[in-house]
Formats: structure tokens, C-alpha cells, sequence
């Protein structure tokens, strides 16, 4: 059975960690850096990207998990997740991990649409659109060559993105009924995709 970590600095941890249950997959909370020994992969979830930036870096991860993303193994990182794991953030201190080769903007979405659900079109996953809650999200502003934009908004707004087994979500998987996008990951965990 796979073994996938879920960070539980701050923010919808315990949803992530509901879910891969779910998928009958063995879920991880990771505090420390020795806590990611042995597994699989992890998965970053949405919260606050400062809070969880500080926290990732008292509690001295970020260096272990920008190791593993050097090494080519599988993250997923939702919302803030997303956030952390890109190369530049707007208004984010600390710095984020600089693992994707993405820029993206925060609270892009301004206040009145601060938070919107949406049936979004994601080939990668097929159909139905899947559920996407976005709440005070990011989205993509750059993406590198070696990144495959997922799902985009309409306007062409770039909200999904995968490079190797990284994948980042602007929106919130973990609080929909819709397990696609955690099995999407969980594929590449397996090396199925
Ligand atoms: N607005 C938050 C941030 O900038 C992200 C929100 C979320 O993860 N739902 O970190």
C-alpha cells in the first residue's frame, strides 16, 4: 500500500488526509523532517502560504522537501500548496519553495469573487467537469516549458499545473465528494502516468 505524508502545519489537512483513507491509501501527518522517511509522496494543503511557509521553516522542511522535489518525487500541493511550491509568489514572506517552475499570484481573484465553485474542464482526469472550490486562491501567471498547464479558467487563467510528479491545484479537491484528482496523483505515485 502506498504511503502518502500530508503536511499539518496549518490549514485543510485533515480533509486531505480523509481522502487518500478513502482511496485506501496509508495517510501520514508530517510535523517533522524524519516523518517523510519512507514515504511515497505528500501533499501540501491550502491554508495560510505565510503560516505555513514559517511553520515549514521552524519546523526545518523546507530544505528536505526541496531535496525530494530535486529528486523527482511526487508532491501535490493544493491552494497554498500551490502557492509554496511555485518558483515566485506575489506578497509571500518567506520566499516559497521555488521546486515548480510556475509563478503565480495570490488572492488573485479580488474580493468580490473571493470564493467561487466552478465545473471545471480538466482532460488529464476526462469527464464530468470536476467541482473545483476555489477559495481566496492563486492562479498561474507564468509557466516554464517543462510545465503542463492541467485546467485553465476561461480568459486562458492557468489553475492546474503538473511538471514531473509535482501537481499543484489552485482550488480545493479535498472538500468535494470527487476522489479524481487525488487518484490523479496517486497514479503518479504508482508511475501509471
Ligand atoms: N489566500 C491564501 C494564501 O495566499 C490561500 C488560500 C487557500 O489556501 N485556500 O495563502
Amino acid at each position: 500500500m502506498k504511503k502518502i505524508g500530508v503536511l499539518v502545519q496549518q490549514g485543510a489537512f485533515v480533509e486531505h488526509i480523509a481522502v487518500l483513507r478513502r482511496l485506501e491509501v496509508e495517510a501520514f501527518p508530517v510535523r517533522l523532517a524524519g516523518e517523510l522517511e519512507g514515504l511515497d509522496g505528500i501533499i501540501i494543503p491550502g491554508g495560510e502560504s505565510s503560516s505555513i511557509g514559517k511553520l515549514i521553516q521552524e519546523y526545518e522542511l523546507v530544505e528536505p522537501v526541496r531535496r525530494l522535489a530535486e529528486q523527482g518525487f511526487p508532491i501535490m500541493g493544493t491552494c497554498a500548496g500551490m502557492i509554496l511550491l511555485a518558483r515566485r509568489a506575489s506578497g509571500l514572506n518567506p520566499e516559497p519553495l521555488g521546486v515548480m517552475d510556475i509563478d503565480v499570484r495570490r488572492n488573485a481573484f479580488g474580493r468580490q469573487v473571493d470564493s467561487f465553485e466552478t465545473d471545471l474542464d480538466i482532460p488529464a482526469i476526462g469527464e464530468p467537469p470536476f467541482p473545483a472550490v476555489f477559495i481566496r486562491a492563486p492562479y498561474i501567471e507564468r509557466a516554464g516549458d517543462g510545465v503542463e498547464i492541467l485546467a485553465q479558467l476561461p480568459h486562458g487563467i492557468g489553475v492546474a499545473a503538473r511538471q514531473g510528479s509535482m501537481v499543484a491545484l489552485a482550488f480545493h479537491p479535498e472538500l468535494t465528494n470527487d476522489l479524481r484528482l487525488h487518484s490523479y496523483f496517486l497514479d503518479i505515485v504508482c508511475g501509471e502516468r
